[in-house]
């Protein structure tokens, strides 16, 4: 993560490299504003540049033994506090419990929140905390003696999560920090923070990102068209993350589009052995996406019976979905809707109960060739 990596937030940028060029860094900084701004990839950004031994106008140079570290997030004298899941199984109680998961996890996309972090320490639905004995961890670190010579610097994302023991060593340390240390602490909910934390900080509030940037990017690195791309951005609305949840929910969708409708010809063509290949397309996606894509069936079978009964206000379709149901609606009728969706939910519960996916799919659309027909 470079400054020119971040998603717009040129004035904060401007901010940060004045304050290292010249030589005032305060000793702790508050990043704060909302999801999907872009204060990680900014905080791991500065801490680049602050520890770059050969830092350019801009940006850090990339190449120096304190850049090529960053590139791996593996400098030793940079260390990350984030909200964890405690394990029983894997012992697992401190961030550096996590940290070969959080590596990967940060580089692959600075632009994250809390549920992905969830996601990735498989523990969807948990409460994650940064525990009272993190603090413990912190103050070793910072007692070794900086191991380049330079700053040791502490990023801390979500320092709301803060257990009230690990909070108040934190006071201490901000009280009268080690020399050379900095603290970035980066939040989403500064209120939730002790006040005397918040005093000992300086603040720097980051703002939703421009659209137009937002579309830049979308366009540049992910390869958006322009009128795709512009829609997105404008709805997205400064946060990078929900734009990034929409270009995935578009994908998703069409994919579904794509073999909801080609089945949908299969079957009423009765081409068996196309059926067949069909299924095996779907058995490999996955059990949670077949369970999503088998809840979009449905709601194409409602959707298309409704389009029948000329309710249009009442239809939630995109265009393509429209198009094809303009052809396919008439099949879909009071004789055999419920039908269809009986096996359809029939379908859901065996991929739940883990029978063989090209079975229950490949029986689903032999199925259909009789209900398409009634
Ligand atoms: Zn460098």
């Amino acid at each position: 993560m470079f400054f020119r990596d971040v998603i717009g937030q040129e004035e904060i940028k401007q901010r940060l490299i004045l304050e290292v060029n010249e030589g005032r860094i305060p000793h702790a900084q508050l990043i704060c504003g909302p999801e999907g701004v872009g204060k990680m990839p900014l905080a791991i950004a500065y801490a680049r540049y602050i520890s770059c031994t050969n830092r350019g106008e801009t940006d850090a140079c990339g190449t120096c033994p304190s850049c090529v570290k960053f590139n791996k997030l593996v400098h030793p004298d940079v260390h990350f506090v984030f909200p964890i899941v405690k394990s029983a199984k894997g012992k697992r109680e401190v961030c550096d419990d996590y940290i070969a998961d959080w590596r990967p996890f940060v580089l692959n996309n600075p632009y994250f929140n809390l549920n992905h972090w969830l996601n990735e320490m498989d523990a969807e639905n948990s409460q994650a905390l940064i525990y009272a004995k993190e603090s413990d961890e912190i103050m070793k670190k910072l007692s070794l003696k900086s191991s380049e010579g330079g700053f040791k610097i502490t990023i801390v994302w979500l320092p709301e999560k803060m257990h009230p023991v690990c909070a108040n060593k934190l006071l201490k340390l901000l009280e009268e920090p080690p020399e050379k240390t900095i603290f970035l602490l980066v939040s989403e909910a500064p209120e939730m923070i002790l006040p005397t934390i918040l005093s000992r900080t300086q603040r720097m509030n980051v703002r939703r990102i421009d659209e137009n940037n937002i579309d830049r990017v979308l366009q540049t690195k992910y390869g958006i068209q322009p009128a795709d791309s512009l829609s997105i951005a404008h709805l997205a609305n400064g946060n990078f993350i929900k734009a990034l949840e929409t270009i995935h929910l578009n994908e998703e969708n069409q994919l579904f589009f794509d073999l909801f409708v080609s089945l949908m010809r299969l079957s009423y063509q009765r081409k068996i052995r196309e059926m067949k290949m069909w299924s095996e397309q779907v058995a490999v996606m996955g059990r949670e996406r077949q369970k999503n894509f088998l809840g979009y069936c449905q709601r194409m079978i409602r959707e298309n019976f409704i389009y029948n009964l000329h309710q249009r206000d009442l239809i939630y379709m995109t265009i393509n979905e429209q198009n094809f149901a303009s052809r396919f609606a008439p099949f879909v009728n009071e004789r055999n809707v419920m039908g269809i969706m009986d096996e359809l939910s029939e379908a859901q519960l065996h991929i739940e109960q883990n029978v063989n996916a090209k079975m229950v799919f490949f029986d689903f659309s032999l199925k259909m060739i009789v209900l398409l027909k009634q």
